[in-house]
């Protein structure tokens, strides 16, 4: 049977946080109401003339850096023609040939090592708007178009085709998507469409130089989406080479109900853009003062902050990676190092307990009621024995859902350990008493029968009991009977 190879490539569009949209004054502000921040120079009506947005550049140059490019030293935008009712000028201002950045790279961990990808290129755009299908494809009577997204500024990152695999394509994308955010130039909400995904995707039998005709795939709006769209994909095509025939090079679409992709057009039916210079707009000269001044703005990017995790918190590789995936997660966690010198159970929380309840809640970090010094509070009870491990997690839970102090909480549930020995002999001498099978065992020399034994006590003490004091009783009661 002959092996297949997967190759991959992926157009990444950002969308960029400016107030303002690339060429007008107009709000980028998300979810106002339709056609509401809209003005003659983004609705492209005749005789205007736009004007770009220097902030614009400097967040695609700031991009730029963070992802290892060169930056242009001479830039320009071009237009790209095709007509759509979302695009009301007729074409698109986007670069073509000069873009502001090139040639970069990022890494993840595979788990296998680090990956590096290739950037081709990053360049500048003006997003389309946005139109709403009535009813159904098959039943649509009319569409609605929201021109308040049409000028809003984007940057289309494009990779090398150097992933492999699906489980490549998520990683690098959420490596990437954690870049964007760090540089703050983005927010990267897949759900809200400030970042978008196209993905490019070819097999060839193992050992071939040669790629095979690629197919892309649009709208895919989801780690989720994507995942399943490459994984659909890569087995239509094997299958249609297996069975002697020719892939098409296309553009499919993924339906996520359906769970297939489907061809939109192929390549003989591919749009021809007519690129040209825009000539409402002088080219971008960028000075190497310029850029060196943005470079200064660029932040501890993941990569930088995941070594020094590793070296000055002493955090096992993974941790790292996993804390500073966002920034916001960072954050929290060297919030709570300051305060705390055990880092490692810092990030224990963080990885378990926390993420877990923000996941089940569909929340982020920043929306937590947990603050940071709460969870050093907690660890601290923990560390002098007011509460056990399994109360912490009571604890942990309704700190999440109230924003309390632990100390309130376990106050107010009255959740404090009990280490005083007159007060567990109590609980244990019933314990002894009611479980005469596993005294038994014990006695016999099964000297697990005790696990069983702390078990019960602790059932009865509500968790609350000490779990060691516990142990240290029971046994001197039991090797004395
Ligand atoms: P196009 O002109 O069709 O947009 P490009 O050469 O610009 O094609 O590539 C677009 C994307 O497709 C890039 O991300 C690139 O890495 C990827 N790509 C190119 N060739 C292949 C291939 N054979 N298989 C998978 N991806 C590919
Ligand atoms: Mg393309
Ligand atoms: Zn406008």
């Amino acid at each position: 049977m002959t092996q297949y190879e997967t190759i991959i490539g992926l157009e990444v569009h950002v969308e960029l946080k400016t107030k303002t949209k690339i060429f007008c004054s107009c709000s980028t502000e998300f979810g106002a109401e339709p056609n509401h921040h809209v003005c003659p120079v983004c609705m492209g009506l005749p005789g205007v003339l736009p004007v770009l947005n220097k902030k614009v550049v400097e967040y695609g140059i700031l991009a730029g850096l963070a992802l290892n490019c060169q930056i242009a030293d001479f830039s320009k935008f071009d237009r790209k023609n095709y007509f759509y009712p979302d695009l009301p000028k007729a074409f698109q201002v986007s670069q073509y040939d000069l873009p502001i950045a090139e040639h970069g790279h990022l890494e993840f961990d595979t788990g296998e090592g680090e990956k590096r990808v290739g950037i081709t290129r990053i360049h500048m755009e003006e997003d389309a708007g946005k139109l709403v299908h009535q009813g159904s494809i098959s039943t649509t009577t009319h569409s609605l178009v929201d021109y308040n997204r049409t000028g809003v500024p984007l940057i289309e990152i494009v990779s090398e085709p150097d992933m492999r695999s699906p489980e490549e394509a998520k990683a690098y994308v959420e490596k990437l998507k954690a870049i964007i955010q760090y540089t703050d130039v983005s927010d990267c909400k897949m759900q809200e469409g400030s970042l978008r995904c196209d993905a490019n995707v070819s097999v060839r039998p193992l050992g071939n130089k040669e790629f095979g005709t690629k197919v892309e795939i649009k709208n895919l709006n989801s780690f989720k989406a994507m995942q399943r769209a490459l994984e659909y994909e890569i087995e239509r095509q094997i299958d249609v080479v297996e069975d002697n025939g020719q892939i098409v090079q296309e553009t499919r679409t993924w339906d996520e109900n359906k769970g297939i992709t489907l061809a939109l057009r192929s390549k003989e039916e591919a749009q021809d853009y007519r690129y040209f210079p825009e000539p409402d707009l002088v080219p971008v000269v960028i000075s190497r003062e310029w850029v060196d001044s943005i470079k200064k703005l660029l932040p501890e990017l993941p990569d930088e902050k995941k070594r020094r995790y590793i070296e000055e918190f002493g955090l096992p590789p993974y941790d790292a990676s996993v804390i500073t995936v966002s920034k916001d997660i960072a954050s929290f966690f060297e919030a709570c190092t300051r305060n705390y010198p055990e880092a490692k159970a810092i990030s224990n929380w963080i990885m378990g307990d926390l993420t877990r309840l923000l996941n089940s809640h569909n929340m982020d970090i920043k929306e937590c009621s947990i603050k940071p010094q709460q969870l050093v509070e907690m660890l601290k009870l923990l560390d002098n024995g007011t509460i056990s491990g399994k109360i912490a997690k009571t604890v942990f839970e309704a700190m999440f859902e109230t924003g309390k102090d632990p100390g309130v909480i376990v106050e107010e549930k009255g959740l404090k350990q009990i280490s005083d020995a007159s007060a567990i002999e109590g609980i244990i001498d019933r314990a002894i008493e009611d479980n005469p099978k596993s005294v038994e065992d014990y006695k016999k020399g099964k000297k697990k029968a005790i696990g069983f034994l702390v078990g019960q006590v602790m059932k009865a003490s509500k968790g609350k009991a000490n779990p060691q004091v516990v142990n240290d009783i029971l046994q001197n009661k039991l090797d004395h009977m």
